[in-house]
């Protein structure tokens, strides 16, 4: 079947992680007419590689204060379970909640102060301290001397809600090579369309609005269409992977001595069905990335036996996965507090910079952008995209 030579969208959304999906779901349930055009299969980059933490701001309010970051994320465990219920434009319903809450742990030399802020106001209602009788089975020890808090941070499992999200635009989503079956033309810092050609099909495809949301992929075409601002940043991290069989659920963030979790351990299944802790925090964060792969296993191994002594972990499997978190660049090379979403002519730069914070990424971007041809379909001739593997499932 030919295309026809011109399409036309409301919104063309390049990209193909959450936030390209949620916010395309959103646009449509609006209204609007979208096309996403990713260069991967889908969520493969940050997405698939996030611990699927549906942060309340809990963890940075660990700190000892109540941030702006924490302020910005505090709606978005309702907003993640709403759709999980199916309730609002995104639906989620075949997604999987991998837990409802995360157990807050404390190593021996900060217990009190951990203590104290959990009793405090400023989180009552948000987070409670466990009775011993519930303790999970990782705790399940008289070694173990702290006191454990539940945090109300659902933990969801990015590869069901990229699915998820996938099927809700599968007619609108096609996989680009860019240089080989699409061009972008640009003209004085705006995306004037897209040239499509594959075969003997070509087409043209124009939108009103042209969303940025290629996570780390923002950068070139930033450079490309000569945008100065927002530029991009990259924070690297290098997560590590303990497998093994018998592994208990375990979703926690651990309280130490610094400001950052020393390490935030979920839980996940390999495609083989084998169970593995997918460990994040600060020990995947500057020192960890500065370390070799043998390096970071080791440091690991070590940190766990000092940890959770009770937790044999000598047969696992350690891996590790290195990923960069891709944002707008911020004076002090921190995370900005909430998603990112900045007009520059026709064009809208985007990085939800949390997989949390898509629905607020998504309401910004549905402010920015209107309906003007009613969710009409076009076509498009281009291959479709497949949904990705998460680190430990890639070859
Ligand atoms: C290890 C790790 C753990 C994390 N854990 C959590 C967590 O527990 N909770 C949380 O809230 N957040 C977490 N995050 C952050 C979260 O993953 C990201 O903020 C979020 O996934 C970013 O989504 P995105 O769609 O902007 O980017 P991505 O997921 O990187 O998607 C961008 C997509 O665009 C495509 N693309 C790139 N260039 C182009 C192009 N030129 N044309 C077309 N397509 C292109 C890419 O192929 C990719 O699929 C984590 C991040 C990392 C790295």
């Amino acid at each position: 079947m030919t295309a026809p030579d011109t399409a036309s969208v409301d919104t063309v959304i390049i990209g193909g992680g959450v936030a390209a999906l949620w916010t395309a779901n959103v646009l449509k349930a609006s209204g609007q007419s979208v096309a996403i055009l990713t260069n991967s299969p889908l969520g493969e980059g940050q997405s698939l590689a996030a611990q699927g933490v549906i942060h309340g701001g809990m963890k940075y309010a660990v700190a000892g204060k109540l941030t702006d970051s924490s302020e910005a994320l505090a709606d978005m465990p309702t907003r993640w379970l709403a759709a999980l219920r199916g309730e609002g434009p995104v639906d989620l319903t075949e997604a999987e909640l991998l837990a409802d809450h995360q157990i807050l742990w404390s190593l021996p030399n900060v217990v009190s102060r951990v203590a104290g802020f959990f009793g405090s106001k400023a989180v009552r209602g948000r987070s409670g301290r466990i009775a011993k009788e519930d303790y999970p089975a990782v705790f399940d020890t008289e070694a173990y001397r702290g006191s454990l808090f539940r945090i109300e941070e659902p933990v969801v499992d990015p590869v069901s809600a990229i699915r998820e999200l996938a099927r809700g635009v599968s007619e609108e989503t096609w996989l680009v090579e860019w240089g080989e079956n699409v061009e972008l033309e640009t003209a004085d810092n705006r995306i004037s369309r897209i040239r499509i050609r594959n075969g003997d099909d070509s087409c043209s495809l124009t939108a009103t609005n042209y969303l940025l949301a290629a996570g780390a992929g923002n950068g070139a075409i930033l450079d490309q269409l000569s945008i100065d601002s927002p530029r991009m940043q990259r924070r690297p991290l290098h997560q590590l992977i303990i497998r093994r069989a018998g592994l208990p659920p375990f979703f926690s963030v651990c309280v130490g001595a610094t400001p950052k979790p020393p390490v935030v351990v979920t839980t996940h299944i390999d495609s083989q069905g084998r169970p593995l802790w997918y460990v994040g925090g600060d020990i995947a964060e500057q020192a960890g990335v500065e370390r070799s792969e043998a390096e970071q296993i080791e440091f690991g191994k070590k940190r766990f036996a000092e940890y959770l002594p009770w937790i044999d972990l000598s047969n696992a499997d350690w891996f590790t996965h290195r990923v960069d978190r891709a944002e707008p660049l911020t004076g002090t090379g921190d995370r900005p507090a909430g998603a990112f979403c900045e007009r520059a002519g026709n064009v809208l730069i985007a990085w939800p910079t949390k997989l949390a914070l898509a629905p607020e990424l998504a309401d910004q971007v549905l402010r920015e952008t209107s309906s003007s041809n009613g969710n009409a379909k076009i076509r498009l001739p281009l291959p479709r995209p497949t949904v990705g593997n998460a680190p430990w499932d890639l070859d």
